[in-house]
């Protein structure tokens, strides 16, 4: 590991695709280029941050415009991108997916590049080892994140309830199972749950990391603060130092992020800014003090998540009246968690809630069952 490191921040006022493009491609050239992580011939993941059926406006996902510009990066480098993410478990199966409504399956197909919600293809986890993890010692990981010869992390820099902070490392968390992310949650504390994050994002490092810094969310992050205003996009190879710059212009105090904290002393990147190169705009001249979230969520005891766990439940249940009894579903599921009696019969101390039964099942038999809280929520 070195221990310097270079993070790019480049001006871009709005969302005009050619000046973002423009930004992009700069903020990359300047933080090095994207060779040290793509290769020609890679499949490289993009892994946006699709949390929630909304419009771009409403600054929660990625924005299309940041997502055709990764791509064009990424073929630059002669490398074959795919871009995916997976919204919060409460959105799977809804009646909106967020990769359509955020804008980014249209801005893919118009670049010709294959897009998915992880759950979306066949068996979408795989359990992996966390070599070193302090919360996790294994998870679900998206499939598509462990075949990607190379991974880009695309955030959006806004707040966040439980974390302080989303930005390059704590985006990672939407490439596991909902199971795992549970898990994580119920690790209890900011510090346990920001370690637990941290565990996810040392077994999948991505190796570069493109900030969407043009229009964050503060307040009540990551999806119901408000937009703020930023003007920048910020890209470098180190995920964690990426995080170190967008947390200080955004306001929060050096180490007060966990994630970041975390991860630099795990060694998984430079988190001290006094090791960090900036190229192009300063923190000082970049500044904007973002209101922070409220404390609640970040200190709720860990049986509270358990309970919240309970509540929110969505869970996949046969429907047996439109039930052909086909078995695709038994097929689908990554952990054996179905049998046939002969009806499907779900295991629940195995299901991870990866919910492609769901979306394979033929005949839309295979339902997602919410919990009333869980209905009240989306
Ligand atoms: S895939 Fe659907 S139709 Fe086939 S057995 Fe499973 S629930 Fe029934
Ligand atoms: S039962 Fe369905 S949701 Fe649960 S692990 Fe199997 S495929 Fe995934």
């Amino acid at each position: 590991m070195n221990h310097s490191a270079t993070v790019a921040v480049e001006r871009c006022e709005d969302y005009d695709e050619a000046a973002v493009t423009a930004a992009v491609a700069a903020a990359v050239e300047n933080a090095g280029g994207l060779a040290a992580a793509v290769s020609p011939g890679d499949r490289v993941l993009i892994k946006a941050n699709l949390l929630a059926p909304v419009p771009p406006e409403a600054a929660v996902t990625t924005h299309p415009a940041m997502v055709k510009a990764a791509i064009a990066m990424v073929r630059e480098a002669g490398g074959e991108p795919l871009v995916a993410d997976s919204p919060g478990f409460l959105f799977v199966g809804g009646e909106d997916s967020a990769i359509e409504a955020s804008g980014v399956k249209q801005a893919c197909d118009e670049m010709g590049a294959d897009s998915f919600q992880f759950e979306q293809v066949e068996r979408p986890y795989v359990e992996t080892e966390v070599p070193g993890g302090q919360w996790l010692s294994s998870i679900y990981a998206a499939r598509l994140a462990l075949e990607a010869d190379a991974i880009i992390t695309l955030p959006k820099l806004k707040t966040h309830e439980n974390t302080m902070y989303t930005g390059a490392v704590k985006n990672m968390f939407g490439a596991v199972a909902a199971r795992t992310r549970k898990k994580a949650h119920r690790a209890g504390s900011y510090e346990r749950f920001s370690a637990a994050v941290v565990d996810i994002f040392s077994a999948l490092k991505p190796g570069f990391a493109i900030m969407d810094a043009i229009v964050g969310m503060e307040g009540s992050g990551p999806r119901h603060g408000e937009p703020r205003q930023v003007g920048l996009v910020l890209a470098s190879p180190d995920p964690v130092a990426l995080d170190a710059i967008a947390t200080a212009i955004a306001g929060f105090r050096p180490g007060e992020v966990a994630t970041t904290r975390i991860a630099a002393g795990r060694g998984l990147g430079i988190g001290d800014l006094g090791s960090i190169d900036i190229a192009g705009v300063s923190i000082r001249e970049a500044a904007v003090r973002f209101r922070k979230p409220g404390g609640l969520k970040r200190n709720l005891p860990s049986f509270l998540f358990a309970v919240a766990d309970r509540l929110t439940r969505v869970q996949p249940a046969c429907a047996e009246s439109v039930c052909t009894q086909c078995g695709q579903c038994r097929l689908a599921c990554p952990v054996a968690a179905i049998s046939m009696a002969p009806y499907p019969v779900i295991d629940r101390e195995r299901c991870i809630e990866c919910y492609c039964c769901n979306e394979l099942c033929p005949t839309g038999a295979m339902e997602l069952r919410r919990s009333w809280l869980a209905r009240r929520l989306v």
